[in-house]
């Protein structure tokens, strides 16, 4: 039990507040008893120390959308609220580098950057940005949108991150130079970790120019050849900035989008090859689903539960399996009497939402995970389910280096004081 008298006194010369957790202070299903929100990484140093001193379990919270990410925690007895921690630190334009707190919501900060017509390539949709998703959470879950085709995930756009550590102990790694890479790098090992190695309260990103022309080429058809127009546009001269399949739950059909980023007149003529190459047709604006994830109504402003109890999954998959996997996810949906609507980019990072009974969810991810020839070659990991389907299934699937990931744990957060359980192999 949370002794909120001394978490308080810790903070006390560092500003914020200790409260006690209300009814929405939940992580996943589990209780909290207490929530501290320092406005400062001196603030975090200290009531984190105290917390660990006091055996606590901590769990750090940003906006709190996808906080049902992730197995949920054995305990949740303190959430450490980063929003007090929403300064934008540094904007070094000349070096496309951005420097921010964990706690500044995405959207301010893209809104900072395009001042100067830059941007973070993270693509989160608008839903997620009018939500509040913060600097923290996005590196913590590691999700991707459809640009990392060309621009990388959330862990290539890192240069750095300031963490703190369960005994208070601050340590950094990167910084805001691209090439500096001396040291361990925390920073990649943070992204997708969902808070179970150290609170981040810093991050630096690499930058990217705002390109001012877009065109998207927009194709459909049989599973089979949607998967080999894509596999071809990745492959073409084109250089699109993404390539997604979107197959809507029980259809034979999928439909494929390609960007095309630049200017001036190029793009137009860049799409139209690619109108060529998927027999679509060019268009200004993305299709309705870009960027969301399958089964999420792309209106809502709500928290991480819209797609309405369906499972949550990461599929993985090489260039030349995505085909597999769309197929086997056609075939699962006849076997197991399931749904299962796939999206995602076509170089082999999707989402799956899956809807049915939790046997035959877990009959359906095992399908899929059985499209993939090795886990090497693909991989099926659940982000989001009720109890009832997580205690159906494996979440993670085979996973390999689970010993160095246990050791890195160790190594870190000895005492299993962050997030304990969260993170796969009970990390
Ligand atoms: C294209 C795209 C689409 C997406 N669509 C969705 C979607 O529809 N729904 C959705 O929920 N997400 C979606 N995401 C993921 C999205 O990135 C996260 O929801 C969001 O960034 C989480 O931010 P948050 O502040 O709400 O995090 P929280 O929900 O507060 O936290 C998320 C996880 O990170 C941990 N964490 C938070 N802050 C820190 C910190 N400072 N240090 C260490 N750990 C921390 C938490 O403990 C938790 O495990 C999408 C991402 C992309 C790229």
């Amino acid at each position: 039990m949370a002794d909120l008298r001394r978490l308080a006194g810790a903070l006390r010369q560092h500003g914020g507040e200790v409260r006690e957790a209300g009814p929405g202070d939940v992580v996943d299903g589990v209780p909290a008893t207490a929530v501290a929100r320092p406005t400062s990484a001196e603030g975090v140093v200290a009531v984190l120390r105290e917390a660990t001193a006091q055996g606590l379990a901590t769990v750090p919270r940003g906006a709190g959308t996808a906080l049902d990410w992730g197995a949920p925690p054995e305990r949740a007895d303190l959430i450490l609220d980063t929003t007090g921690l929403d300064r934008l630190v540094e904007h070094g334009a000349g070096d496309l580098v951005v420097v921010a707190e964990a706690g500044l919501p995405v959207a301010s900060l893209l809104e900072t950057v395009r001042g100067a017509a830059q941007e973070l390539v993270v693509d989160l949709p608008p839903d997620r940005l009018a939500g509040g998703s913060t600097v923290g959470g996005l590196l913590s879950t590691g999700a991707s949108g459809p640009r990392r085709l060309q621009r990388g995930g959330v862990r290539d756009l890192v240069l750095g991150a300031t963490v703190v550590l369960p005994d208070g102990t601050r340590a950094s790694s990167g910084g805001k130079v691209v090439k500096n890479v001396a040291g361990y790098d925390l920073a990649k090992l943070l992204t997708g970790a969902y808070g179970t190695l150290g609170i981040v309260v810093r991050a630096a990103f690499r930058l990217h120019p705002a390109r001012p022309d877009r065109a998207f080429v927009v194709g459909s058809g049989p599973l089979a050849d949607v998967a080999a127009w894509a596999r071809d546009v990745v492959a073409s001269q084109l250089a699109p900035a993404a390539v997604e399949i979107d197959r809507p739950a029980g259809s034979d059909v999928a439909e494929v989008a390609v960007l095309l980023e630049g200017t001036g007149d190029a793009v137009g003529q860049r799409a139209e090859a690619a109108a060529g190459l998927v027999g679509g047709r060019v268009q200004a604006e993305p299709p309705r689903w870009w960027a969301a994830l399958p089964g999420v109504s792309t209106g809502s402003t709500s928290g991480g539960v819209e797609t309405g109890g369906a499972t949550l999954a990461k599929a993985t998959a090489t260039l030349t399996g995505v085909a597999g996997l769309l197929t086997a996810a056609r075939a699962a949906e006849q076997r197991y009497d399931v749904g299962i609507a796939l999206r995602g980019t076509a170089a082999g990072v999707l989402h799956a939402a899956v809807t049915g009974t939790p046997e035959a969810t877990a009959l359906a991810v095992g399908h899929l995970r059985a499209a993939a020839p090795s886990p090497r070659e693909g991989t099926v990991t659940v982000l989001r389910a009720s109890r009832e389907v997580r205690a159906a299934l494996d979440a993670w699937g085979p996973v390999g280096g689970l010993d160095l990931m246990r050791a890195i744990k160790r190594q870190l957060d000895p005492g299993r004081n962050l997030a304990p359980g969260r993170f796969v192999g009970g990390i």
